[in-house]
């Protein structure tokens, strides 16, 4: 059965206000990038490679572990939460949910911060044996584990979760809001057929990934089944920093690497493309 006409199962979530909920100084639809490197950010700490050489001058090149922010008119997602500062993220946007990949503690290390605050954190199921970047009080309400291939309506946004790994282990997320099918991929590289097929089905404008930790032809092979318009690289590394200074012009779909800091307006670019 194709996944396109299996009927629509949703779960839905209402969202949670904020003070900045509809803040005329937020674009209307936009891709913030708060962090974009890995736990141990760029520089890290020790390295002596050229990439954390420069970045340790050059705060442009400085990676913080990732976040990253879909906004749409105040309301927001976020994918990941790595980020130290997270609490001023959920200041300036009123985050809907968390989605994250999987429970390690680059991915969910800011949550800390945000303790008592409700929040609802999406992700793979638990794994039995604990979760090292979640203690065992519960930091925020409502964790849930998403149900792979399964609408979840989560204010304006409608996401679905996709296992992005052998095994199932670690989720991404299709996302679809406005005009816009965004893909959200930690490391895009040897992604279950089923979850290609699921992608190519639903249709991609832009992808956000990280690269595998060997980058190789199953990652650009991978991205390039997806035929994104637009591809935002984040969740580096400097070993991958590296890696991209000498093949980042063979990545399809105008691949370009985030940055700490960086906003991409959606909309203004939708609108260009059309004119
Ligand atoms: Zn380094």
């Amino acid at each position: 059965m194709s996944l396109l006409t299996e009927p629509v199962r949703s779960t839905v979530f209402a969202a949670i206000p904020s003070s900045r909920a509809g803040d005329p100084a937020l674009p209307r639809l936009s891709v913030e990038f708060i962090g974009t490197g890995d736990s141990y950010g760029v520089p890290a700490f020790g390295c002596e490679c050229a990439i954390c050489r420069e970045a340790a001058y050059n705060l442009e090149l400085r990676r913080t572990p990732i976040c990253t922010v879909l906004n749409a008119e105040g309301e927001a997602l976020a994918l990941e939460a790595g980020c130290i500062e997270f609490a001023t993220v959920l200041e300036r946007y009123r985050i809907s949910a968390v989605l994250v990949s999987d429970y390690s503690p680059g991915h969910v290390y800011g949550l800390r911060s945000a303790r008592p605050r409700p929040l609802r954190v999406i992700g793979p199921p638990s794994e039995p044996s604990g979760e090292p970047g979640i203690d065992d009080r519960p930091p925020v309400a409502g964790r849930i584990a998403a149900e792979p291939f399964r609408e979840m309506a989560i204010g304006g946004f409608t996401a679905v979760a996709f296992p992005s790994s052998p095994g199932g282990r670690r989720f991404g997320y299709w996302v679809a809001v406005g005009d816009w099918r965004i893909v959200y991929v930690r490391r895009m590289g040897s992604m279950p057929g089923e979850s290609i097929d699921f992608l190519v089905d639903r249709g991609v404008d832009l992808v956000v990934a990280g690269l595998p930790r060997a980058p190789d032809g199953g990652a650009i092979e991978a991205l390039a089944s997806l035929a994104p318009g637009r591809c935002l690289l984040t969740g580096l590394d400097c070993k991958e920093d590296a890696w991209l200074d000498s093949h980042g012009e063979t990545l399809p779909g105008d691949a370009e690497r985030a940055r700490d800091g960086r906003v991409f307006p959606l909309l203004e670019r939708r609108v260009a493309e059309a004119g």
